[in-house]
């Protein structure tokens, strides 16, 4: 007999219930190689749950992903809600889910698949073995500290923010960073400014102390302005990334467009609670409802799922698979169209995904 799994599906805004709905059949097919069945639970966030209950993350929401074994989550936001009222804002449903669900670290692969070597704005040489995860803490430093705005007048006119980590905060992103590496290459690149930053210095020393304690893992130490550099000049080099919330987010930028097709990227939000997979673009509302976006990342994301949330590995490998065969039998959404291939909409590449799972 099968087991059954429960997924919240979030379509959120714009091309999301697209690129949703595409995930969910690909992972209703590839599952039952693990015998596994999902009950999918459809609940609102973002400009959707704005517009029907005027506010972006309803209680019901929260409680349904808070029982569930994951949450699948296209995108939110988009220009009809660019006016509303700061405390209600679409991107608020992201930040209220992170805290609800105690997600501390973000997970972001960047993988280059051969068929889009040439999609990279690096050489191709320099893009051949490109396969690394960012491990981004997700709930601390300076995006969550102390700030002030507007102190004093005139030239003193002062705004400061404050970067700050506490000991338990470095060391879970770093288990979950050894966990990772563990099953990937083995290793690591702690990523900080150590040499200016007094919270940096413990991050490092906290990364020192990790790695003298998993000495099967082979942890390097870098600053973030050698990594900016690192990873345009020789990205092949790395396995697994990890860093601070602030460098995450830049870097992880960063890393998404040297894979040069930000409509392939997946990423999963990992904590205490349940875990969020979403693709790492927006919800491309100047698509949305054409029916013709690219469903790879949130495929992808879902393999992520599959993976880390469902006890699902041979559908993991399965959908991750499939994708690699649909782009390397030419099937290209608009987003990643050059002459010669064979272009596809969402149901078609969809489709594409399904023939190989
Ligand atoms: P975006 O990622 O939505 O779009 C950037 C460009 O990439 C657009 O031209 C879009 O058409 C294209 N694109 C993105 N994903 C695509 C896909 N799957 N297939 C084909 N083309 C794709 O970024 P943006 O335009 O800056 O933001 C649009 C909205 O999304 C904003 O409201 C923003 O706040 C929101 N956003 C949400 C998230 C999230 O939910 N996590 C992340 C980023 C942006």
């Amino acid at each position: 007999m099968s087991q059954t799994k429960t997924v919240v599906a979030i379509n959120g805004d714009g091309i999301g219930r697209e690129i949703v709905t595409a995930a969910r059949r690909v992972v209703d097919a590839a599952v039952t190689k693990d015998n596994i069945k999902i009950e999918w639970i459809e609940k609102k966030a973002g400009g959707e749950a704005i517009d029907a209950y005027g506010e972006p993350l309803p209680a019901d929401t929260i409680k349904a992903c808070e029982t569930a074994d994951a949450v699948l989550l296209g995108a939110v936001g988009g220009p009809q809600w660019d006016d509303v009222a700061p405390s209600i804002r679409p991107e608020k449903a992201i930040l209220g889910l992170r805290k609800a669900l105690g997600l501390f670290c973000n997970l972001r692969p960047v993988r280059i698949f051969k068929a889009l070597q040439d999609y990279s704005p690096l050489k191709p040489e320099l893009v051949q073995n490109v396969d690394f995860v960012i491990v981004r803490e997700l709930t601390g430093g300076i995006y969550f500290g102390e700030r002030e705005e507007a102190e004093g007048e005139g030239p003193n006119e002062l705004a400061w923010d404050k970067e700050t980590y506490h000991r338990y905060e470095v060391e879970r992103i770093m288990d979950v960073a050894i966990e990772t590496a563990a099953k990937r290459r083995g290793k690591i690149t702690s990523v900080d400014k150590a040499n200016v930053l007094a919270s940096s210095r413990l991050w490092r020393k906290i990364a020192q102390e990790k790695a003298a304690a998993n000495l099967d893992i082979d942890m390097d130490y870098l600053y973030v302005d050698n990594t900016a550099m690192q990873l345009v000049v020789n990205p092949g080099q790395f396995d697994v990334i990890v860093t601070t919330n602030l460098f995450g987010d830049i870097l992880s930028d960063e890393g998404a467009v040297v894979s040069g097709s930000l409509g392939l990227l997946p990423s999963a939000s990992i904590g205490t609670g349940t875990a969020l997979y979403e693709p790492i673009h927006g919800s491309a509302p100047d698509i949305a409802g054409r029916g013709i976006a690219n469903p790879l990342g949130t495929i992808l994301s879902a393999a992520m799922m599959c993976r880390y949330s469902l006890n699902a590995p041979k559908a993991a490998d399965a959908i991750e698979a499939a994708v690699e065969k649909a782009l390397e039998g030419g099937y290209r959404t608009g987003d990643i169209y050059k002459d010669g291939m064979q272009r596809v909409d969402t149901n078609g590449m969809t489709a594409a995904v399904l023939q190989y799972i």
